[in-house]
């Protein structure tokens, strides 16, 4: 049954190329900003409207867009997704399918997202019989914004009666044939600060008249520190930066304000909060005991994507049987953002990289640059790794049924 569909589905996906690319090339001259798409989601339901898929949802959690195919027999519901918004950068590339809209671009590659998991729900439904359980496709709106689409959708429903997740990243700087997975933390939590500390001004002459919030501000630069080096344990990350300091601007005034902001970096949510709580502690304290006071405004960016082991070991599975065993290696985290940890703060799932540089594609730029660009290749490995994980989700919760 499916493990026909499994042993065969990269000659299917094959076939299914030439498509892939059109549409990726097509998305990618006409690419919509995040909380801005009117035209990618609409050709997004229309393609699978095409599909004859049991249900096609638009506007869910605002622009996102649902696509349910009920298997031949029951089984679990596997969720898998793309997003597809755009960013705010003018295409510096010389190519036929260079964006058409000025000041706006395909950088980050979520055109090939969209067009590789089209390509896949094709196959997927052309073969509905084959398998026992369901697929629920997730095209998803604004991913580059925060708060972004991700939760819109996950509150909008959209992983209604979903078992697990999985969903693929390309990426440039590994070249195109390899994969990369986490059995765990494999994007951080990303959250800023902004602070302002009060004192009170003066002459620079008469500082016993005065609070100083440079002096302030530099105690707390200094014991921020302590945060990583004395609160957390070596053998976990934490990242505090003071990214900005501003106070004062003349040699003889002693400055009334210091404003200064940053951004804590982390994995595990037990750390985050405890970096969170140590951060404010810090600041009100060391203002408080110094005679001046302070305000801290704290920005809980997206939470770390943290894959389960086990269904991490599933996309690591499907990554293999892909690619080969030399191509497939588990990573260290990076500390990048992704909004794919909404959905994987509900079910459990697994996201993955496939590398998509090529030197020969001039696919040598990082992600967001005005000269992205992928090795267009890498969309049907990656339709390959997310379909076999789904595949192979489904063939162990066949037997597991009456457990
Ligand atoms: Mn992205």
């Amino acid at each position: 049954m499916s493990e026909w569909l499994s042993s065969n589905l990269k000659e299917l996906l094959r076939a299914e190329e030439d498509q892939m690319i059109a549409w990726r090339r097509h998305l990618h001259q006409y690419p919509e900003l995040s909380f801005q798409e009117e035209k990618t989601p609409a050709m997004i339901a229309e393609i699978l409207n095409g599909f004859e898929l049991d249900e096609v949802r638009t506007q869910v959690g605002g622009r996102g867009v649902r696509g349910l195919l009920c298997g031949g027999a029951p089984g679990p519901t596997v969720a898998l997704r793309a997003d597809f918004d755009a960013l705010p950068i003018q295409d510096q590339k010389e190519v036929s399918y260079k964006s058409q809209v000025p000041g706006v671009m395909h950088a980050c590659g979520h055109d090939a997202h969209t067009a590789s998991l089209l390509g896949l729900a094709r196959v997927l439904a052309r073969h509905r019989h084959l398998l026992s359980g369901n697929i629920v496709f997730i095209f998803q709106h604004a991913e580059e914004e925060n708060p972004g689409g991700a939760i819109q959708m996950v509150e909008d429903g959209v992983l209604e009666g979903v078992d697990a997740i999985f969903g693929a990243h390309l990426w440039s700087p590994a070249p195109v044939g390899k994969i990369l997975t986490a059995p765990g933390p494999m994007m951080a939590n990303v959250d800023d600060f902004y602070i302002e500390i009060k004192g009170r001004g003066g002459h620079a002459a008469l500082p016993e008249q005065t609070v100083d919030s440079i002096v302030v501000g530099s105690h707390i630069v200094a014991t921020l520190q302590t945060i990583a080096s004395r609160n957390v344990s070596p053998l976990e990350s934490v990242v505090v930066t003071v990214g900005s300091f501003r106070a004062g601007d003349s040699t003889n005034v002693i400055a009334d304000t210091c404003k200064m902001s940053g951004t804590v970096r982390t994995f595990l949510p037990e750390i985050r909060d405890l970096a969170e709580h140590r951060l404010k502690e810090i600041v009100i304290g060391t203002a408080t005991m110094m005679g001046a006071t302070a305000a801290v405004h704290y920005d809980h960016g997206y939470p770390a994507v943290i894959n389960t082991l086990h269904e991490a070991s599933i996309l690591r599975d499907a990554a293999v049987a892909a690619a080969g065993e030399e191509q497939v290696e588990w990573m260290k985290p990076t500390m990048g953002g992704e909004d794919f940890s909404y959905y994987l703060q509900r079910v459990p799932g697994a996201f993955v990289f496939i590398g998509a540089g090529n030197p020969e594609k001039n696919a040598i730029y990082p992600h967001h640059h005005p000269l992205f660009d992928i090795d267009e290749s890498a969309m049907k490995i990656s339709a390959e790794v997310l379909g076999l994980s789904a595949l192979n989700y489904l063939m162990q919760g066949t037997g597991g049924e009456e457990a």
